[in-house]
């Protein structure tokens, strides 16, 4: 890609964090900085480089999808990930949010089912530099427990039901972002784990994937 090339993307970013993020009332300067860097068109595919900064989710193979920028941005926002955080990825798809969280916590470890979304993913990741982001095939509706507990928890995929397993992985204070719903529409839950007691609120309506697990949720 050529330096006009960079400069044109780097043009649609800011544009897309104005209008698009800033416009609809993302404050979280941490996240809009970070919006502001990570390079969306190398997350979607060739063919569709120069809509990587559009108002709308794109395919990215595999029958899934990276997510419309705005929802992206709402969910990091009610994530409040600080810099120290250990976070958990659920649905890395093509490693945008991986790289996003990447760019606002100390460690992220991001689950994807689809082994070679994984693959493509972790290699992107690795070339452009993000060396705290570690991806790992599996089931991510079981979390990951080798790494737990995590301070942040965001879930890329519509779940049916918030799972167990990843209400027990999020460490005293930590937050959990997760789209909760039928197939059609979702809504984002916010849970917060406070004094043991765990806090849920309900926020805007959204559309995700579904995320699919083949064990019964624990
Ligand atoms: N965050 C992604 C990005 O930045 O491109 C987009 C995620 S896409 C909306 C949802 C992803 O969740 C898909 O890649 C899908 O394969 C994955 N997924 C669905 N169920 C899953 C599961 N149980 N464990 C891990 N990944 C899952």
């Amino acid at each position: 890609m050529s330096s006009s090339d960079n400069e044109v993307f780097s043009l649609l970013r800011r544009r897309m964090v104005s209008s698009q993020l800033r416009g609809r009332g993302i404050r979280d300067e941490r996240v809009l900085a970070a919006m502001e860097r990570a390079p969306r068109h190398e997350f979607t595919g060739e063919q569709d480089r120069d809509q990587a900064y559009q108002d709308h989710p794109l395919p990215i193979g595999e029958g899934q999808t990276i997510s419309q920028p705005y929802i992206v941005a709402l969910m990091l926002e009610l994530l409040e990930v600080s810099p120290d955080a250990k976070v958990l990825e659920v649905g890395t798809g093509s490693g945008y949010v991986a790289a996003l969280l990447a760019e606002l916590a100390a460690e992220v470890i991001s689950i994807e089912r689809h082994g070679a979304l994984a693959e493509r993913a972790g290699e992107l990741l690795r070339r452009l530099g993000y060396r705290n982001v570690t991806v790992i095939v599996g089931d991510g509706s079981l979390g990951y427990q080798p790494a737990a507990p995590y301070q942040a928890i965001l879930v890329s995929a519509a779940a049916a039901e918030v799972p167990k397993t990843l209400l027990a992985q999020l460490a005293e204070g930590g937050r959990m972002v997760i789209p909760v719903g039928g197939p059609e529409v979702q809504q984002l839950q916010v849970i917060h784990r406070e004094n043991g007691q765990i806090h849920t609120i309900l926020r805007e309506a959204c559309r995700f994937v579904p995320l699919i697990s083949d064990q019964t949720l624990r």
